[in-house]
């Protein structure tokens, strides 16, 4: 059979055969599963992708790709907010948000055929259904029987949005990010129930098209992963924006009539009622780990997803797991990362062990936030006096000041002259935290970073800012530095 007959989705070959000789069979396609497959199809390895919906999974179809294409017109229409600040004026201005909508799902057509061509062009064969294993070393393609048979089999199938009893989805008034994301027409008013990254991003897309929007959080802050002082600089900023935020307030129950939802909700034990036209339920991901043949073949899962230990091996040997179905941290880079990592210790025969200290996210609302390692709560409690945390603020940025992307923080945590955290909120945080990643990473020294020459000017030069000011105020009380200064001001 000529390799010409692979690459496209079941191929009729293939139809309820059983197919052997794979080094890898990878159920899921996200970036967890493509990842994997196409890096070990350019590394010679005999590969097949099963993939029951539209390659690319959640990411490009249904998160982050879409969200942020619709967030650039978010951020386009903040800055139309500001048009008199820019001497601009306009007459009559309209923003179509079905155009937004239709733009976004270009922008997943595009991608997701990026990623259909890589997977031909490194040979990995696809096969369109749904995985189960079966077996030892083998996955049954439903619904029509194929058997692949593979020596290694990766499990990356990935999450869904979670519900709670007291919020069922009807997927029309009461709805996931995953309707919400191809929603063409705007609800007038929108209940977002969950303050986290998918919540917060939703809130500020439909704020600045003008949907009275509510952010509903459970914990006490917004984005209450995130270090203190860059929750509280975004919920001033959506307090500016106009959206409702209401934290440590729990949502109790929703009744859905034929002309809107009312949303009960409990804060400081008194309830109250919202009226809204939607209810966005945005209260995290549940891995997909059903009907998967776990149970057959005993292998372990818990409430975050499927087990593994450190180099991704499931209790069964040849069997692994990556991405969100795996638990961990639920983000695309964190997905391909893993991929990376299995797919080198398969190829080698040698486990590698994944890091997690390095692993930097970013949430792309206004302003932008982004972290990398310990935050300041979390360091303080690992290295107590032993840390220092030095800051930069954006106001301080030539360019920030220029572009009118003020106001914007970093804090930086040190210990013993390295970076173990970095926490930004401000323009571009998404980009600048990589510096500090790299700096983790790499165990760099915040002398690295501050001797370091940034174009000017740029926002990066944030980031050398922030080095630097871990230096100042240590160095001038260094007492040899005292004596020398002393005689120079003498002179
Ligand atoms: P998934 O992307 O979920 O892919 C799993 C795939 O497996 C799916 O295609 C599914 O159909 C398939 N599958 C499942 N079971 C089977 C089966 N039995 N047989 C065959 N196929 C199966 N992360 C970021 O890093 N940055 C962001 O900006 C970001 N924004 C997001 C915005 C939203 C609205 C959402 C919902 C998520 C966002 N995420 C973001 C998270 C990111 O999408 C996930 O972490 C990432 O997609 C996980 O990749 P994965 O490969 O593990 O799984």
């Amino acid at each position: 059979m000529s390799r010409a007959r692979f690459g496209f989705f079941q191929d009729d070959y293939f139809r309820g055969r059983m197919v052997s000789n794979y080094d890898v069979a990878v159920i899921g396609s996200g970036p967890g599963g493509y990842v994997a497959a196409i890096r070990a199809g350019q590394l010679g390895l005999k590969t097949a992708i099963i993939e029951k919906e539209s390659l690319g999974g959640v990411c490009l179809n249904w998160g982050c790709i879409p969200s942020k294409a619709l967030l650039k017109n978010a951020e386009i229409l903040s800055y139309i907010d500001r048009a008199e600040e820019f001497g601009l004026s306009f007459d009559n201005f309209h923003a179509d948000y079905s155009v937004a909508i239709s733009r976004s799902r270009k922008v997943v057509d595009l991608n997701t055929k990026g990623v259909d061509f890589l997977l031909k062009k490194n040979k990995v064969d696809q096969f369109q259904g749904t995985g189960k294993l079966a077996g030892p070393g083998k996955v049954e393609v439903a619904p029509d029987g194929t058997i692949i048979e593979a020596k290694n089999i990766i499990l990356a199938t990935g999450s869904r949005p979670r519900s709670i009893p007291p919020l069922p989805i009807d997927g029309d008034r009461v709805i996931t990010s995953r309707e919400s994301i191809v929603l063409a027409d705007l609800p007038s008013s929108i209940v977002i129930v969950g303050g986290g990254a998918i919540g917060v991003e939703f809130a500020y897309i439909y704020r600045m098209y003008g949907v009275e929007v509510t952010v509903v959080e459970l914990l006490p802050r917004l984005v209450p992963n995130e270090d203190e002082d860059i929750s509280a600089q975004l919920e001033r900023s959506f307090r500016k924006h106009g959206i409702n935020v209401l934290t440590g307030a729990g949502v109790t129950g929703v009744e859905t009539k034929s002309d809107g939802v009312t949303v009960t909700v409990e804060q400081d034990g008194a309830a109250q009622s919202l009226e809204c036209d939607k209810v966005l339920v945005a209260i995290g991901v549940q891995p997909n780990v059903e009907g998967l043949g776990l149970e057959e073949l005993s292998i372990a899962t818990d409430k975050t997803g499927i087990v593994v230990d450190e180099v991704f091996s499931t209790n069964v040997p040849g069997v692994y797991a990556i991405g969100d179905a795996a638990g961990g941290p639920q983000f695309t880079h964190v997905a391909g990362y893993h991929a990376g990592v299995i797919i080198r210790s398969i190829l080698l025969g040698l486990p590698s062990k994944a890091r997690t200290d390095h692993i930097p996210r970013a949430t792309y609302t206004d302003p932008e936030m982004a972290q990398v390692g310990l935050t300041e709560a979390e360091a303080r409690e690992i290295h107590g006096a032993k840390l220092q945390v030095v800051r930069a603020e954006y106001s301080g940025n030539d360019r920030a000041v220029a572009t009118g992307q003020t106001p914007g923080l970093i804090k930086v945590m040190v210990v013993r002259g390295r970076p173990v955290g970095a926490s930004i909120v401000g323009a571009q945080a998404g980009e600048l935290i990589q510096t500090w990643a790299l700096a983790i990473a790499n165990h760099l020294k915040m002398s690295a970073i501050a001797a370091m020459v940034a174009p000017y000017p740029t926002l990066g030069e944030i980031n050398k800012r922030a080095a630097g000011a871990y230096f100042s105020p240590k160095l001038f009380e260094n007492a040899w530095v005292k004596r020398i200064v002393r005689v120079v001001q003498r002179l």
